[in-house]
């Protein structure tokens, strides 16, 4: 975790941390009883949540975790920085255990000093729609954004604020 995150961001990835199991539960119990009340309300948080975040002064995720990288985002990468994409893919990326490209090292090497991506405009699909909450169907991804909690403080104050209510 950074130490540049906010004390009120640092605590919610480690309650997060503490309540994983107990939010799965909940979860789980919650996307069999009403579905479609949880995804509308996982919706409103997340607009809620991120008309306050500031992005640029957390950027968690672009350094703890890696994207996935689709052939087509590796494609579009490697032309951008005038890459072969055999060179591309063995300067950055490796196979994780489900077969998907992923970045070598975090944090990502494209990101800058400031939070900014240097590659902002060719940047990675889930990149563009990470952290996922504004989906039609989150709990399609439950566990996905169970994870997330433990990266991204905005989705760990979106699943506390689900659980509680
Ligand atoms: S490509 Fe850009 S947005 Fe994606 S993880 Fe790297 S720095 Fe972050
Ligand atoms: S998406 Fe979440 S983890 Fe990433 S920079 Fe924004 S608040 Fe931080």
């Amino acid at each position: 975790m950074n130490s540049s995150l906010s004390s009120q961001d640092r605590n919610s990835l480690s309650q997060a941390k503490k309540k994983r199991k107990e939010y799965r539960k909940k979860l789980l119990h919650l996307k069999k009883k009403r579905p479609k009340q949880i995804n509308d309300q996982f919706n409103t948080l997340h607009d809620h949540e991120f008309e306050t975040m500031d992005c640029l002064s957390c950027a968690n995720c672009c350094k703890t975790t890696s994207p996935i990288f689709r052939n087509v985002d590796i494609n579009r990468l490697a032309k951008h920085l005038r890459m072969k994409v055999g060179s591309f893919t063995e300067k950055y990326l490796k196979l994780d255990e489900d077969n998907d490209y992923v970045l070598k090292s975090s944090p990502c090497p494209f990101l800058n000093e400031d939070n900014t991506c240097s590659v902002y405009d060719f940047r990675p699909l889930a990149c563009r729609e990470y952290p996922h909450t504004d989906r039609k169907n989150v709990l399609q991804i439950m566990d996905l954004t169970i994870n997330n909690t433990e990266v991204c403080p905005a989705v760990a104050r979106i699943v506390e604020k689900i659980i509680q209510e």
